[in-house]
């Protein structure tokens, strides 16, 4: 299974971290989040306090930040200028400030080098919005998870304290329509690319789903 790259892409709540981790670690692969490579140039930009209503100023900055991103599935490193910045890229600020960040094409070109240079070779899943249409269209295995917004937002709201599913599924349903309709790489299903309805489905069976495809594939 030398070279496998497996794909995946989706909106939020899909299901596309989990999966994409048990996946990796199931098959003994490497493993990368491209949103958390997006959530900490804006965590960054956010410190530097860059007007992220001006694509000018973000472009202006876009190379500045040093970006650290591990490939363990078990421990997904992430640390900008050698900050730890695990936690935080996950707290509100950054998620409703990413969108406007992973729109500029000057952000998008510098990550999108790195992500192909820890590619390399291949052997690991790789998650985000345009891996199989942009990043790795050559992969073997390309997936697009969907799910429906209620339950993306419930499972959301699981994993976050303080929130209603209401406020999440308004918040998805924002960061899905900027995502979706950005001119740079927009959110899109790869037309090779299998599509996979998470909504009535477990994590295993997911899992078990993807790994069924790999092997057809492999
Ligand atoms: O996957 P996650 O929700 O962490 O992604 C955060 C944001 O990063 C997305 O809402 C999107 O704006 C951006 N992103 C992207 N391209 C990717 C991965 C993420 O534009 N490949």
């Amino acid at each position: 299974m030398t070279g496998l790259v497996v794909a995946m892409d989706g909106p939020s709540g899909s299901g596309k971290s989990s999966a994409s981790r048990g996946v990796a670690r199931a098959l003994g692969l490497r493993y990368l989040d491209t949103g958390a490579m997006y959530r900490a140039i804006t965590w960054w930009m956010l410190q530097q306090r860059v007007d992220l209503g001006d694509a000018e100023a973000i472009a202006a900055r876009a190379a500045d930040p040093v970006l650290l991103i591990g490939t363990d599935p078990d421990a997904p490193a992430v640390a900008v200028d050698g900050v730890d910045v695990a936690e935080p890229i996950r707290g509100s600020e950054v998620t409703g400030a990413v969108s406007a960040v992973s729109a500029v094409p000057q952000v998008r070109a510098r990550l999108v080098a790195e992500q192909r240079a820890i590619i390399g070779a291949g052997d690991i899943v790789v998650e985000g919005r345009d891996i199989g249409t942009v990043v790795a269209p050559d992969a073997r295995v390309k997936l697009y998870l969907t799910a429906s917004a209620e339950a993306r937002a419930q499972r959301r709201t699981a994993e976050l304290a303080g929130t209603t599913v209401e406020a999440q599924q308004a918040a998805m349903a924002r960061r899905d329509t900027l995502d979706s309709t950005r001119k740079a790489a927009p959110l899109a299903k790869a037309p090779d690319a299998v599509e996979l309805d998470t909504t009535a489905l477990n994590l295993d069976e997911v899992i078990a789903e993807i790994l069924r495809l790999v092997k057809e594939r492999t």
